[in-house]
């Protein structure tokens, strides 16, 4: 794949939860615009499969094992990324998980889990990030750089069963229009992509008995794939500076919530 004039030809992004559904489509598809990755998660094998995956293209990967929700990981993933590549042009906060569930019924420790992740895995990412951010946007290639959420249509609109979920998404959403709001003056341009359903492997992780009645219906539709989220990812940052795309809303086109 010939990327010398691609977009983002020059700059490197950073991925969380990289190994696996959104995260992964996200990081092969900045990578065909030409950004040099680095790939963060706890997964070592699938990110190493990636980063393999990535270079036989031609585009280069770099794998930093991290647990987002330990600030220290996570600060040193992004350490990582500027002394052995440079800089640090694009963040992209993926790395999530939901566990649903009826409220009262929740096992000690999901919603700590999904805190910690969804909410402190993100903050811990964004601060290590900033500085790298803002140093980026003022240099070329493109003086402007980009941080990024994934959000959710449960960040949007709340209903039963997701709770706790709800509230780390409509969180994450109030963070990055703060954000967006503190950092137009170093150009670092700041937003969320809130997708709908998306076939990946977020179902794995919730306990028997809740998975298969809360999935039944995402599932009977024709969900969203990973690289329709990434599409949207991708059009936020391959826009000129003058340009700040600060949210996008993706839904299957068969999804009525
Ligand atoms: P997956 O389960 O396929 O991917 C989740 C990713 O997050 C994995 O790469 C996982 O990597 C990573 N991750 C989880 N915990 C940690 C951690 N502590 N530290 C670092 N990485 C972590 O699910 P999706 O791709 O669906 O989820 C990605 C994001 O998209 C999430 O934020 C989710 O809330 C959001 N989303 C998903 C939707 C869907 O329908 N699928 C809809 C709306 C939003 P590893 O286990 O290797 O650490």
């Amino acid at each position: 794949m010939d990327t010398t004039n691609a977009a983002l030809t020059g700059t490197v992004a950073l991925v969380t939860g990289a190994s696996s559904g959104i995260g992964e489509g996200i990081a092969r598809g900045l990578a065909q615009d030409g950004a040099t990755l680095v790939l963060v998660a706890r997964r070592i094998d699938r990110l190493k499969a990636l980063a393999d995956d990535l270079a036989a293209t031609g585009a280069t990967a770099l794998v930093a094992e991290a647990d987002v929700a330990d600030p220290a990981q996570a600060a040193r993933a992004v350490d990582r990324a500027v002394s052995e590549l440079g800089r640090l042009d694009i963040v992209v906060n993926n790395a999530g998980l939901m566990l649903p569930g009826p409220l009262a019924e929740a096992p000690e420790g999901e919603w700590q889990h999904m805190l910690s992740v969804n909410v402190s895995g993100v903050l811990n990412t964004t601060r290590a990030a900033l500085p790298h951010l803002k140093q980026a946007a003022a240099s070329d290639p493109r003086r402007v750089a980009d941080l990024i959420t994934i959000g959710s249509t449960a960040g949007r609109i709340a209903r039963p069963d997701t709770a706790v979920y709800s509230l780390t998404k409509f969180g994450v959403g109030a963070l990055s229009e703060s954000l967006r709001q503190e950092l137009i003056p170093d150009r670092v341009r700041v937003g969320i992509v809130h997708p709908g359903a998306v076939e990946t492997e977020i179902g794995n992780h919730i306990r028997d008995g809740v998975r298969e009645h809360l999935l039944a219906q995402a599932t009977a539709i024709n969900r969203l794939q990973p690289s329709d989220v990434a599409d949207a990812v991708r059009y936020m940052v391959t826009r000129d500076r003058r340009v700040a795309v600060n949210e996008i809303l993706v839904r299957a086109g068969e999804q009525t919530w």
